[in-house]
Formats: C-alpha cells, sequence, structure tokens
C-alpha cells in the first residue's frame, strides 16, 4: 500500500525525477545551513522544515538516512556574489565582540530554534571552521586547472567548467545583476574561494595557506563539507530558492573541478545528484528583514503566545515550491487547526499504539497520504489524510493510533508529544494569569448557563478591559486571546 514511487524536483533538470538512490537503500542529504551571525528568522526556519520533511519521507519510504546541516561560522560575505564585508567579523565589530562568541550564541540560538519546530537532528552538523585543513586540500587541487590569483585572493574561473551556471539558468556572459567588487575578475561571475586577509590587518578568523593567510570562500565550505561527509556523488542536495541561483552554481562548479570534469552527463560533477529549493516566506511588511530592528524570530511568535509547532503547521500548509505569505492571522490559523488535531489525538492517549495490525477503513487515507508525500512532498494534501484518519470512527483505537503515529513521523507535528494545554502560550505581555482567565471564564460560563446576560456581559467587559479577548465564535468553545 505504501509503494508509490518516490518522485522530487530537480531544480538541475527542472523536473520531477524518480528518486533512486546513490547507494541501495541509503538516502545522503546535505542542507545548507544557517550562517550564525544573527538570529534565523522564520523564513530561514522554513529552509529547515523543508529539509526535515524531506529527510523524515525519506525514512518512511524506508531508506536510511545520513542528513547533514553545515553551520558556516566564517567566509559568508554581506552579498551573495562575493562582495562586501564577512557577515561574522561585521557583527563581531558592531559589537565588540569576538566571532568565536557570535558564532557559538547564535548556533546555540539556531538549535533551540530547531528543537521547538521537531526538526529532527542530523546525522552531523559540520562546522565550517572545523574543515579548513580539507579545504586547502580541496583548493590545491583545483587550484591550477581552475583558479588565478589576485591580490585578494585565489579566484575560481568560472570558464573553466562546462556549462557553468546551468542550475540558475540565467547567468549571462556578464554576470547579470552582479557588482563586480574585485578588479582583475576574468569573468564577472568568478568567485574567490580563498580570501587573504589584507597587508596589514588582521582577521579573527584567519589560517595560514599556499596563497596567504585569510579565510575560505563561503561556497568552498558547502562543497568540502559535503564531499568529506557524504562523499560524492551524493543524493541531494537542499537551501532556499535563492541558493538556486549564485551560492549552487558556485558550488557545483568547484565539484566539477574536483570531480575532473568528466563529462556533463556523469552525475559526480554536480557533487549531489538532485538539488532541491524550498521557496521563500514573504511578509509584507518588511519584517523579515534582519535589518528591520525587531525581525520575525520564532521567538517573537511564542513571546506572543502561539506555540512554535503552529508555524510548523503553517510551512506545511503549502507546498515546499510555493512561496508563502506569513501573516498573523494565517498563524492564527494554523494554531487553532494544530489544536483540533491534538483534541482528535487526545482521545487516544491511553491507547496502546498496535502498529502490525491493520484496519481496512484506514487503507484508502494511508494510501493518499504516501502518494502526497511520494509526490514531490505534497505535504498540504497529506495534512488532509491525516485529518481523515482523524476521523475515522468505529475503528479499534491501537490501530487508529498506529496510524496516526506513522503519519505524524513524517509530518512532524508531534500530536502525540502535545496536550491541550501546551498550545496555550501565555503572551509575555499577558498581565493577568491563565488561571485567573480561566476562572473568569468558568464564572461567565455559569452566568450564561443561568440566563444572567448582564452577568455574562460585565466579566467580558472586565476581560477586554485587561486585554483578554473572549472568542465566543471559537467553534472549539475554548479559545481566549490577548488582545
Ligand atoms: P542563511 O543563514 O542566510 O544562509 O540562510 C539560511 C537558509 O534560509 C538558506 O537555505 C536560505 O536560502 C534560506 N532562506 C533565506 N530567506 C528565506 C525566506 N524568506 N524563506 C525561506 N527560506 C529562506
Ligand atoms: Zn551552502
Amino acid at each position: 500500500m505504501i509503494d508509490a514511487p518516490l518522485k522530487l524536483f530537480n531544480s538541475l533538470t527542472r523536473s520531477l525525477e524518480v528518486f533512486e538512490p546513490v547507494h541501495p537503500g541509503e538516502a545522503r542529504v546535505y542542507s545548507c545551513g544557517p550562517t550564525v551571525y544573527n538570529y534565523p528568522h522564520i523564513g530561514n526556519m522554513r529552509a529547515y522544515v523543508f529539509a526535515d520533511v524531506l529527510g523524515r519521507t525519506l525514512a518512511w519510504k524506508g531508506y536510511t538516512l545520513t542528513h547533514v546541516i553545515n553551520i558556516t561560522d566564517v567566509g559568508h560575505l554581506t552579498d551573495d556574489a562575493d562582495a562586501g564585508e564577512d557577515k561574522m567579523e561585521k557583527m563581531a565589530a558592531e559589537r565588540a565582540q569576538s566571532i568565536w562568541d557570535i558564532a557559538e550564541h547564535y548556533k546555540q540560538a539556531y538549535w533551540a530554534d530547531v528543537r521547538a519546530l521537531n526538526i529532527r537532528q542530523p546525522a552531523q552538523w559540520t562546522v565550517a571552521t572545523d574543515y579548513v585543513p580539507q579545504m586547502i586540500e580541496f583548493a590545491k587541487g583545483i587550484a591550477e586547472k581552475h583558479c588565478y590569483e589576485l591580490e585578494s585572493g585565489l579566484y575560481f574561473d568560472v570558464s573553466t567548467v562546462a556549462d557553468y551556471g546551468r542550475l540558475a539558468r540565467a547567468v549571462t556572459d556578464d554576470g547579470e545583476g552582479r557588482i563586480e567588487a574585485v578588479e582583475g575578475k576574468r569573468n564577472a561571475a568568478d568567485f574567490a574561494i580563498w580570501r587573504k586577509t589584507p597587508p596589514g590587518e588582521t582577521r579573527q578568523m584567519e589560517w595560514d595557506s599556499p596563497w596567504g593567510r585569510g579565510a575560505p570562500g563561503w561556497h568552498l565550505e558547502c562543497s568540502v563539507m559535503s564531499g568529506e561527509v557524504l562523499g560524492f556523488p551524493f543524493d541531494i542536495h537542499t537551501g532556499g530558492i535563492d541558493h538556486r541561483e549564485i551560492h549552487h552554481p558556485n558550488e557545483i562548479a568547484q565539484n566539477q573541478a574536483h570531480c575532473c570534469t568528466n563529462g556533463l552527463d556523469d552525475p559526480r560533477n554536480s557533487g549531489a545528484r538532485i538539488w532541491m529549493h524550498n521557496n521563500f516566506l514573504v511578509e509584507r511588511s518588511g519584517k523579515m528583514s534582519k535589518s528591520s530592528g525587531e525581525f520575525l524570530r520564532l521567538q517573537l511568535l511564542i513571546d506572543r503566545g502561539y506555540h512554535p509547532l503552529a508555524y510548523r503547521l503553517m510551512c506545511l500548509q503549502a507546498h515546499y515550491r510555493s512561496e508563502l505569505e506569513f501573516s498573523w492571522e494565517g498563524l492564527g490559523a494554523a494554531l487553532t487547526r494544530l489544536k483540533r488535531m491534538v483534541m482528535a489525538v487526545g482521545a487516544l492517549a491511553d491507547v496502546s499504539s498496535q502498529p502490525e495490525a491493520e484496519h481496512p477503513k484506514f487503507a484508502p487515507v494511508l494510501a493518499k497520504f504516501d502518494e502526497a508525500m511520494a509526490d514531490d512532498l505534497n505535504t498540504p494534501i497529506a495534512l488532509t489524510a491525516l485529518e481523515e484518519a482523524l476521523a475515522v470512527k468505529k475503528v479499534d483505537a491501537g490501530i487508529k493510533r498506529a496510524v496516526i503515529e506513522d503519519m505524524d513521523a513524517v509530518l512532524g507535528l508531534n500530536l502525540f508529544g502535545l496536550t491541550r494545554a501546551d498550545l496555550r502560550i501565555r503572551p509575555k505581555s499577558a498581565t493577568l494569569t491563565e488561571a485567573e482567565i480561566e476562572a473568569a471564564l468558568a464564572r461567565r460560563k455559569d452566568a450564561r448557563a443561568a440566563k444572567d446576560f448582564a452577568a455574562s456581559d460585565a466579566i467580558r467587559n472586565e476581560l477586554a478591559a485587561q486585554g483578554v479577548e473572549v472568542m465566543d465564535g471559537d467553534p472549539l468553545g475554548w479559545e481566549w486571546r490577548l488582545a
């Protein structure tokens, strides 16, 4: 029943492809991780929710998963196309702190978001600064044939590999849309794989290399860490859609150079066989920009009283290749939907799961779920299958529980770990305690039952004066929020 062939959209071919692993029975996945110079915004976290759902789906389909996510703590410039300052150095200078402290702080903050969103731990987190010797070796291997040295560093000549930029499909000879910041580059799209520390300066993070003291380029880092840990070729490389334009074409160029520029047909040339990209989370007022002061961090959602898994559900409600617009209303709707699921699951709380048993009533929903996930991770449809499974009646509860657990292992909503109370987070700005609100609501319920509408309205108004909005229209009947 669970046998729909897994189809994934490969950005390299711009088409759906049936997944065929490089190593039978295994799936090796590399995801571009965060640059730990600031907190991630919730858009960044969409990229990891997507990668997590991919990993969980591969596991559901029976593959042994090896997932690697990197932590970039050096080398990522403020402009992807090789211009600007190192993001880490810049933040460290602004804060007058050591880069190592900044990296540690924001790595921990990122990991906290990972946990809050129920993103599974990858097999390995690779930290860029742990791989500098390997990066130097990799660069040495391709330097002669593919690179040239300028005063500022060692540059990759993109004309030395076949079909540069085929992933982006938009790169022109003059490097459209790029800022040519470095004098002497042979092609506008050429990029630094090693950046020398300017004479007379010292950087907080620098290493000796055949091209002088300096630091590796960001693109080099991902080529080296993915190849080192997963081996070329590996199965799937993921990242946000922005990476399709510069970062990943550059990784591919390096990988091609490294793999000795065989024929283009050789998948080793690209490093990974399948390149997958999640679309962006967008927000109209600009609150996603990290330079906008208070930006949309997961913690901000939590401070406003939303459970982080409501955000995960919001992500799953859209296909990963669609743009998703963030709104507080949308997040509220996702929270309500999650509550309904958690309430439905509550009836199975004390039941022991029976994974071996089957029931014909679940066959169609399981097939629907499987087909949806196999169809390039169609989570919006899979969620409806989950809800249909929750609605199945007059079946053995243990079997039902096993089915729901199975589906949730893929979607990662932690339905059996959550209670109704968990979902009601007290907003940071709240002045009344939850118990006080509940007590007032109980009194109001009694008043209404006794048809004492004056008393009921008075309680409602008192609560409103303290910023608590009672939501009588809530179909679940237990909702209030801080206005
Ligand atoms: P960064 O830390 O800037 O390297 O970004 C981490 C990940 O988030 C990368 O995979 C980006 O492509 C991705 N990303 C950045 N902005 C967004 C967004 N608004 N929506 C979804 N993904 C994003
Ligand atoms: Zn990367």
